[in-house]
């Protein structure tokens, strides 16, 4: 069993569970969600907007940007609450302002970004991006080439990002750029508020195999930035780009993870198959061990930006997807029902490649998880 049923407890966390439960089965919507374009915007913000107006968006953030300032155990029962109803996957338009973006600024941002964006972000009405990597620096990000010229009150940005998740539908992105020219590596970046409707600036989306358009090349030709628009101080944009990381390879995927779970429980209420049951059962435990490290990171972590921890989480998670998924195509057929459905097994198989190269490769969280959370000796650079 997954959840506790915690019918006519007097316990305060009982009485939450069953009012997020309560909502969940009122409020939920059973469609599909669609996977790119306008629709996915539309679909993400009206979601976003519903959980705000019932009071169940930003739990944990603070009440003077419209939180509820509750703590990490009541996060957690409202996202199993939420896999059990089934409700639509967090990896939405809206997964990178909710889950990244938002926690960054509350970590990092100045008194006026807050309260201009972190609003915005809850109630539903913008749709972030992430603007880190460029052609030559995914892994080795450090390496970036966009510059951002500091004249007088404003940077002007010229260079390429590339792989943006939502970026043709977004309003804000978390853009990284290099403001130094003189410097190199870590040093001399900075991490900007770029408005997407910015005069310079292009998006040219890319379609994935899975076959949704959900990432884009940006191309910035001297865009103008206000400076007040940089987050964490000029030069310091490595310190916020690692509290992004943090929040996305640790907390951000917590829903997705206890999701998990379930989607393992349905497989195994599907399977007549000893052979397959024997490895489902695997899988149901491995799902298990996976919830309990990200309970613990969670609790670990309730205050302040996640460590580099986080890629112990994230890397399980992502290998763990992949074998759900190729379980799930062993179980029903290539030619299976649940495998062709619309965003059924054959699409989370095909998008579930991404799992170990977005965020961060699982090599390079190998590397991390050896380097920063082990303490081996780094490898040749
Ligand atoms: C679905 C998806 C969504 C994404 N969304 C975003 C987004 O919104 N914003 C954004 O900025 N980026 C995004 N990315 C980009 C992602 O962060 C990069 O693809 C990733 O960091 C890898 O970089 P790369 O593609 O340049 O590969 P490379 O860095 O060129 O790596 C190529 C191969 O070499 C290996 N490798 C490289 N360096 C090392 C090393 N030191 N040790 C061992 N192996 C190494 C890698 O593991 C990989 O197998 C997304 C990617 C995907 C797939």
């Amino acid at each position: 069993m997954i959840a506790p049923a915690g019918h006519g407890s007097p316990d305060p966390l009982e009485a939450f569970r069953l009012e997020a439960r309560r909502w969940l089965q009122a409020n939920a919507p059973k469609q599909t969600p669609p996977a790119d374009g306008t629709a996915a915007r539309e679909f993400a913000l009206r979601w976003q907007q519903a959980q705000h107006r019932g009071g169940w968006a930003g739990l944990t953030w603070p009440k003077e940007f419209g939180g509820r300032a509750l703590s990490v155990i009541e996060q957690i029962i409202w996202f199993e609450e939420y896999a059990a109803a089934n409700a639509p996957s967090t990896h939405n338009a809206s997964f990178v302002g909710v889950n990244h973006a938002g926690p960054t600024l509350i970590a990092c941002g100045s008194d006026a970004q807050k309260a201009y964006h972190l609003p915005k972000i809850l109630r539903g009405e913008v749709i972030w991006c992430q603007g880190f990597s460029e052609p030559g620096s995914g892994s080795d990000l450090a390496s970036l080439r966009t510059s951002g010229r500091i004249v007088g009150d404003q940077i002007i940005v010229s260079g390429q990002k590339i792989w943006s998740s939502y970026a043709d539908i977004a309003d804000f992105q978390e853009l990284l750029i290099r403001t130094d020219p003189a410097s190199n590596r870590h040093r001399g970046l900075s991490w900007v508020i770029c408005p997407m409707d910015a005069p310079g600036l292009t998006v040219r989306p890319i379609r994935t195999m899975a076959g949704p358009q959900k990432f884009a090349e940006v191309f910035y030709d001297d865009v103008r930035l206000p400076l007040d628009n940089v987050v964490g101080g000029v030069g310091e944009g490595w310190r916020t780009a690692m509290s992004t990381l943090g929040f996305e390879r640790g907390t951000a995927s917590l829903a997705l993870q206890i999701r998990l779970a379930w989607k393992v429980e349905a497989l195994i209420a599907d399977c007549r198959d000893p052979a397959l049951a024997a490895r489902l059962a695997d899988l149901r435990a491995d799902t298990a061990a996976l919830r309990a490290m990200s309970y613990r990171f969670a609790l670990a972590h309730e205050q302040g930006a996640p460590g580099s921890d986080g890629s112990l989480i994230r890397l399980y998670f992502a290998e763990l997807t992949q074998r759900v998924s190729e379980a799930a195509i062993d179980l029903y057929g290539i030619a299976g029902g649940p495998v062709l459905a619309d965003h059924g097994w054959g699409f989370e198989y095909l998008d579930g490649f991404s799992e170990t190269i977005a965020g961060g490769t699982a090599e390079i969280q190998r590397n991390i998880i050896g380097e920063r959370v082990l303490g081996l000796p780094r490898g040749p650079q």
